[in-house]
């Protein structure tokens, strides 16, 4: 089983250059993920001039491990949000999604973008006598806010309870409509700059970006689109931002005999279900199972998990790719997308549905800065107080955690077997060693740069996770995800015998 996401196959044919200079753009926008490549496209006819600049490259973050179901059908939510927050911010979230649903399929047909884009209708189904009462409650909140449904069986080998169905949802594949969306962009004069991480953002009418290298932007707006923003100013999004696990596998054969469709059951962790279209063929897509960071749990386990679902429910015996990635979920649901200080913008943490959301928060952000207004901007104003239950739990499980990963016994070491790594502490110094399958040894100090929290290996990965607020790290010691803005100090493999007992 390929452990890469399925949509590697179509990563950006070029790469563009890092930055070696100080510049100065109308717009410069933080991360080259959907969000940020949909801000760009939307701001191509206002803005005199836009830069982007990524930590990696093009596409090549959580973007590039979803599984691209363009859906307002998120799972048991409208009853949550209804009961939470009212039938209007219930309503409003709604609306807000389903028009990111329109705004894909318009820039779909106007541009004529090939990325295997197909409405669908979307089916939240029931696995158990209690998920059936999920069901009808999430259908009386349909009721109250508007949603258009029906209940109707579905294939009896899925589940044998009724399901809500909607219709106009949507998937596609990511990585051919982003192609497309980089090639727009750069045949328009957007300069994309990769390799360059922002390590800190600041200023007021004239705003600047500072990158990991010391070069300096200038922006007359700066849009925050990196995830994790990196705009640390009395935000506190590490108290907001809860980092979540999620996993997908594609099954090697055969069809499962179910209507081509999204579907999502109630309960977390969820199972949820679409076709691809891969080699020339159609193939199952079963994803979620999603978990906290702090549960860190090996992905395999789960992948498993998601391969057992395939074959208990429609006999799937082999599967081709499983991978995860982790997103970002606010404590009260609502994404974080607006203003932060005059002329800096967020858009992020799509609490695991960041293909409409961010579609449509492109929009919400060129309309905060042509007129300054969005109806959505109360509700996902990215400095608000979320504090609730969800925030004390999650915060009193992160302040654990952080103690807890701070322990790690003394040991020594026997034998680590070639593609493995093993974490160590000696004199106070937390050092993760990873021997590549050519015997080559990688050491880094795996104490997180972003608040102190002991890092764990993932084996299927090969990066070093955070457990507290998901800062993630090749075995070379390379950010790649998460609050943090350094990479791991590495250790010279000469050094090794001060570590060993
Ligand atoms: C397994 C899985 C399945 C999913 N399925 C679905 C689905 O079916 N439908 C759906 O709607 N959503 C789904 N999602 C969620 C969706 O994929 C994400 O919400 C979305 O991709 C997030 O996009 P983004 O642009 O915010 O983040 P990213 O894609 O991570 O982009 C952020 C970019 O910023 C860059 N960056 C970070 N820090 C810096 C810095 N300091 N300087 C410069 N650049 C930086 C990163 O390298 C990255 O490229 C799924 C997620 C997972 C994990």
């Amino acid at each position: 089983m390929n452990n890469k996401s399925i949509w590697d196959a179509d990563l950006y044919p070029a790469s563009f250059p890092p930055l070696k200079e100080n510049i100065k753009t109308d717009v410069l926008i933080i991360g080259a993920g959907i969000s940020g490549l949909s801000c760009a496209y939307e701001l191509l006819d206002s803005a005199e001039s836009i830069a982007i600049v990524e930590q990696n490259a093009v596409y090549q973050g959580t973007t590039l491990r979803t599984t691209a179901k363009i859906t307002y059908q998120h799972g048991y939510i409208y009853h949550d949000l209804n009961k939470k927050h009212g039938r209007d911010k219930a309503r409003l979230y709604y609306e807000f999604n389903r028009g990111g649903i329109e705004r894909i399929a318009e820039i779909v047909s106007s541009e004529n973008i090939d990325c295997d884009f197909k409405v669908v209708k979307g089916y939240l189904f029931a696995l158990t006598e209690n998920e059936r009462i999920n069901i009808e409650k999430e259908a009386v909140a349909y009721e109250k806010i508007g949603v258009a449904y029906r209940l109707k069986p579905v294939n009896e080998r899925l589940c044998p309870y009724d399901a809500l169905e909607v219709k106009d949802q949507a998937n596609f594949n990511i990585t051919k409509y982003l192609r497309e969306i980089v090639n727009i962009l750069t045949a328009r004069g957007v300069a994309i700059y990769e390799n360059t991480r922002i390590i800190d953002v600041f200023g007021d009418a004239q705003t600047v970006a500072v990158t990991s290298g010391n070069k300096r932007i200038l922006a007359n707006k700066i849009i925050v689109c990196n995830h994790y923003p990196v705009y640390k100013k009395f935000n506190f999004f590490f108290t907001k931002m809860i980092p979540y696990y999620s996993y997908s596998v594609i099954a090697a054969e055969g069809d499962a005999g179910i209507e081509d469709a999204n579907y999502i059951n109630t309960t977390s962790p969820t199972i949820a279900l679409r076709y691809v279209t891969h080699e020339g063929k159609r193939k199952l897509n079963i994803s979620g199972a999603s978990h906290e960071a702090y549960q860190f749990k090996q992905p395999l386990s789960e992948i498993n998990r998601l391969k057992k679902f395939g074959k208990d429910k429609f006999g799937i015996p082999d599967y081709q790719y499983g991978w995860f990635a982790q997103d970002y979920a606010t404590t009260d649901l609502f994404p974080l997308i607006g203003k932060i200080k005059d002329n800096i913008y967020v858009a992020t943490s799509f609490n695991k549905w960041g293909m409409a959301a961010a579609a449509a928060g492109a929009m919400m952000i060129k309309n905060l800065i042509a007129k300054n207004d969005s109806v959505y901007a109360a509700l996902f104003n990215p400095t608000r107080a979320a504090i609730n239950c969800k925030f004390l739990g999650y915060n009193l499980k992160v302040v654990g955690t952080l103690l807890k990963t701070r322990r790690i016994p003394n040991r020594k070491v026997i034998k680590l077997k070639p593609d493995s790594a093993v974490i160590l502490k000696k004199k106070g110094k937390r050092i993760g060693i990873y021997k590549d399958p050519e015997h080559k040894l990688y050491i880094v100090d795996i104490t997180c740069p972003h608040m102190r929290c002991g890092l764990r290996f993932n084996n299927l990965a090969k990066t070093y996770d955070c457990k507290c607020h998901g800062s993630r790290f090749t075995y070379e010691g390379k950010l790649i995800d998460g609050p943090a803005l350094k990479d791991l100090q590495r250790i010279p493999v000469t050094k090794l015998h001060e570590y060993l007992e």
